[in-house]
């Protein structure tokens, strides 16, 4: 075997090198300079979208497959130049996106990358810290501490509330009630669920389907989630959900968890949070409430006591990527009792044993390593202040009550659910009686968003299709409110027009 020494080694690199420039370029410490001039440019390629994201339709028009057909089937072999990568950017991912910073966007719940979020998002990259362990990420740990306990005190919820940050609200979901199964049956650590009792989740028949995923991935089973019906205002009846436990316990089932939604994601009704609370006290049951959307409302004084109640619960969701600005993505969950989690989920192997009495984010969950969201957060609630989130939170609901007063003074349409924040859920009147009216309502939502200008979402509730107008984008203003409403009248009148539909005895028919 030829040995080499230390020098003959790098006088080989460089051979080697100079003969192969583009493995030069994968193996290298990057170039002084380099990282400030192409930093530059994707600052300017983000402001230039920041800037301008209504110069696109808020929906591609293209074809599933159609991105993929542009795209190399094999990676490249050697090291490309920026300027081909920034390119492919600018002309096949940009375009080929839904632009959800656009603010035409009102379908599903809108949300906004807004700046101080993007520039936080960008220096999370840059740091990569991985905030699994106090002492690998001290800075990250003790800021998501702090900006979520900041969060607390915005929404008026007692100091007993601590709080960490997950991905999505699915996954804050699914810990929490880890958590209560662990509360309610301690032997499953260990055990598992074989030979325990059937264990019960309660929600309303509006609650998301995150709480079903939950229970799958828990091991309950979806009949495991008992659906409790709601009320006409969509709001879960406590007294279903009384009589429902009763029966489950008479049947030797233990309940172990109540998910109240304040919020919900068709409609954003409530629950009626206190009396669920008292309920869930009486039981000795766990109380989560999914307030992910919803959640942010209660910064604005005039919507807190809608909230009341919560503040007895064992835990909460909030997701600020979806109506606090924050990019994705970044899901509070707040617990009376963290060690609630560190009991259902601790786990220390050796190599990550360490001795500072500080905490260790990985405790509070499934996943080891975590991204440092709190960053963005902290500069979000920064450079808006408390009373800027107010102001934005309370202006979106101001406009959803204006397109309310639209939808309301026209016959050819119909609010179909009370407009509690910012998302009006209505129905254009088809004229052809419910046989046809859920294709109605379906194609005519094609129709408004392939014009363009926004993007709308719908929903089924209690067998009917819905409309959706979801107002969240910072940047949605009146203007794109009418604009959408004038493409919604003319499209809804064009579609009655070409399927025979009578729309001048539209009111007495239906
Ligand atoms: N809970 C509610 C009320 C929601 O509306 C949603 C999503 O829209 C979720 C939970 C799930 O959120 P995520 O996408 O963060 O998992």
């Amino acid at each position: 075997m030829r040995s080499s020494s230390p020098n003959q080694v790098t006088a080989d690199r460089v051979t080697d090198k100079r003969a192969h420039p583009e493995r030069a370029l994968a193996e290298r410490a990057l170039d002084p300079g380099e990282p400030r001039a192409v930093l530059h440019r994707a600052a300017d390629l983000a402001a230039d979208y920041l800037e301008g994201a209504e110069r696109y339709s808020v929906r591609p028009a293209i074809a599933p497959g159609e991105v993929a057909a542009q795209l190399p089937r094999a990676p490249p072999e050697q090291a490309e130049d920026w300027e081909r990568i920034l390119e492919d950017y600018r002309s096949l991912i940009e375009p080929n996106v839904t632009h959800w910073n656009h603010p035409g966007f009102l379908g599903y719940f809108a949300n906004t990358g807004s700046l101080p979020g993007v520039v936080g998002e960008t220096l999370t990259a840059a740091l990569n810290v991985n905030a699994m362990l106090w002492r690998t990420a001290p800075a990250a740990t003790e800021l998501e501490e702090r900006v979520c306990d900041w969060l607390r005190q915005m929404f008026g919820l007692p100091a007993a509330f601590s709080g960490h940050i997950n991905d999505t609200a699915s996954v804050s979901t699914l810990i929490a009630l880890a958590a209560a199964r662990q509360r309610a049956w301690p032997q499953v650590r260990e055990r598992g669920l074989c030979g325990g009792p059937r264990l019960l989740v309660y929600a309303s028949d509006q609650a998301h389907s995150s709480v079903d995923k939950a229970a799958i991935t828990l091991g309950l089973g979806t009949l495991g989630v008992r659906r409790i019906p709601s009320d006409r205002q969509f709001r879960l009846d406590p007294d279903a959900l009384a009589a429902a436990i009763a029966e489950d316990r008479a049947d030797g089932a233990r309940p172990i968890a109540v998910v109240a939604t304040a919020g919900t994601t068709s409609t954003t009704s409530v629950d009626p949070l206190a009396a669920i609370a008292r309920l869930c006290q009486r039981e000795g049951v766990w109380l989560h409430v999914d307030a992910a959307y919803g959640g942010a409302a209660a910064i604005c004084p005039e919507l807190r006591p809608l909230f009341a109640g919560w503040e007895a619960a064992d835990s909460i969701v909030m997701n600020p990527h979806k109506w606090l600005f924050v990019p994705m993505d970044c899901s509070v969950l707040w617990l009376r009792d963290p060690d609630a989690l560190r009991t259902a989920f601790a786990v220390v192997p050796a190599y990550l044993e360490t001795s500072e009495s500080a905490t260790n984010l990985m405790d509070l969950g499934v996943q080891l390593g975590r991204r440092f969201r709190a960053l963005k957060l902290w500069m979000v609630i920064r450079r808006f202040g408390v009373s800027g989130l107010e102001r934005a939170i309370r202006h979106h609901c101001e406009l959803a009550r204006l397109v309310e007063s639209w939808v309301a003074a026209d016959p050819d349409f119909e609010l179909a659910a009370p407009v509690v924040f910012s998302v009006v859920c209505l129905r254009a009147r088809s004229g052809g009686g419910e046989a046809v009216d859920g294709a109605f309502q379906r194609d005519l939502l094609e129709r408004i968003n392939a014009e363009g200008g926004q993007l709308l979402s719908l929903t089924e509730v209690r067998g009917r299709t819905l409309l959706r107008i979801a107002i969240g984008n910072l940047g949605t203003q009146r203007r794109h409110l009418e604009h959408a409403w004038g493409v919604m009248r003319r499209e809804a009148e064009r579609l009655r027009r070409e399927r025979g539909l009578d729309v001048a005895a539209l009111s007495e028919r239906e």
